[in-house]
């Protein structure tokens, strides 16, 4: 197949790019760089332009028949979105209405959107599963449901198919050490503990000992990215065979908490971290993890690196490689 990777360049998509391409599709990537990185695109041609850019758009789909779309282009940092929600709305939302209408105008019937466990919200159960209320509690969450919602009506009025694909927490990297997680700023946990323990952080923060659970910190679903990509290659499949568009929620099913992924990043390095204790971070659930039966059922996904210190020692492998090559 012909696949147009938007944001390929940027964590999850840069990995989509490579496992597509090594499975034989033709693949090409559209990003800004606004987060991503030239470098990360290993495989297939990178044309820069951006996803709200109408002429880059009929340009491309002009000059290539797609027969699907993977949207990995938009910004994931809740506490920024909650500060500036107008560049979440205008990116997460506006722009990625202008890829569907002309998706919709070039008649490409596949599409699948890299959404997130944060339009669940506070959770009212747990294990997470799709059919859990709705009610994002931040910009970044409601960005992502509008167009989950969006979605669903370009379905039924365009026949537009769409598979969204609902993280819960993406981690680790390229078992080959070739590509890995890359933000700027790094906000999320496994990067920033392997950071510490590399030496590139002086230490690692827990957002609050004081919550319902075990050891007193967060329990989240950690998901190797390896595994999410592939279970997007499934549904694109899946979809292509029913005509059916679908929602799944992709996590491990098992909760590690701040600690537990502390100790295991201490073990898997050999490097004893500072660890400081601070307050809660606003909005942070105690714990999220995701009933991903329905993937398992529907698409026979099966999580191969469902283990924490494996997902971690990836991340490690990359975290190291990329301090050798004086990347920072
Ligand atoms: N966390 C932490 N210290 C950090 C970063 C994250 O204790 O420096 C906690 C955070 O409060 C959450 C978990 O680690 O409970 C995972 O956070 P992350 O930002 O990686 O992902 P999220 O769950 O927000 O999607």
């Amino acid at each position: 197949m012909k696949i147009l990777v938007v944001g390929g360049a940027g964590y999850i998509g840069s990995h989509m790019v490579k496992q597509l391409s090594l499975s034989n599709h033709e693949v090409i990537t559209l990003d800004n760089l606004s987060c991503g990185y030239e470098d990360a695109v290993k495989y297939g041609e990178l044309v820069v332009g951006d996803l709200g850019n109408k002429d880059t758009l009929n340009k491309l789909f002009s000059t290539h028949k797609f027969d699907a779309v993977m949207h990995f282009a938009a910004f994931i940092e809740v506490g920024e979105s909650v500060i500036n929600p107008a560049k979440y709305y205008h990116n997460n939302v506006s722009n990625t209405h202008i890829l569907l209408d002309t998706m919709v105008k070039h008649d490409i019937e596949y599409f699948i959107f890299s959404s997130t466990a944060a339009i669940f919200g506070e959770p009212q159960y747990t294990p997470i599963d799709e059919a859990h209320p709705q009610h994002p509690i931040n910009p970044y969450g409601r960005t992502k449901l509008m167009v989950e919602h969006m979605l669903e009506d370009y379905d039924a009025a365009y026949g537009l198919k769409s598979g969204c694909m609902r993280y819960f927490n993406a981690a680790g990297a390229d078992p080959d050490g070739e590509l890995g997680e890359r933000h700027n700023p790094e906000s999320h946990l496994v990067p920033l503990v392997l950071q510490a323990a590399s030496g590139r952080r002086a230490d690692i923060k827990i957002f609050g000992n004081d919550y319902p659970t075990d050891d007193g910190t967060c329990v989240r679903d950690y998901v190797h990215i390896n595994d999410l990509c592939k279970a997007h290659s499934l549904a694109l499949t899946k979809m292509q065979h029913t005509g059916n568009s679908a929602r799944y929620n992709l996590g491990n099913g098992k909760g590690f908490s701040v600690q537990q992924v502390i100790d295991a990043a201490k073990k898997v390095s050999g490097k004893d971290l500072k660890v400081v204790t601070t307050d809660r971070r606003a909005g942070d659930p105690a714990v999220l993890v995701a009933d991903s039966t329905l993937a398992k059922q529907e698409l026979g996904w099966q999580p191969e690196f469902d283990q924490l210190e494996t997902i971690i020692e990836t991340a490690w492998n990359w975290e190291i490689n990329f301090l050798a090559s004086n990347h920072c």
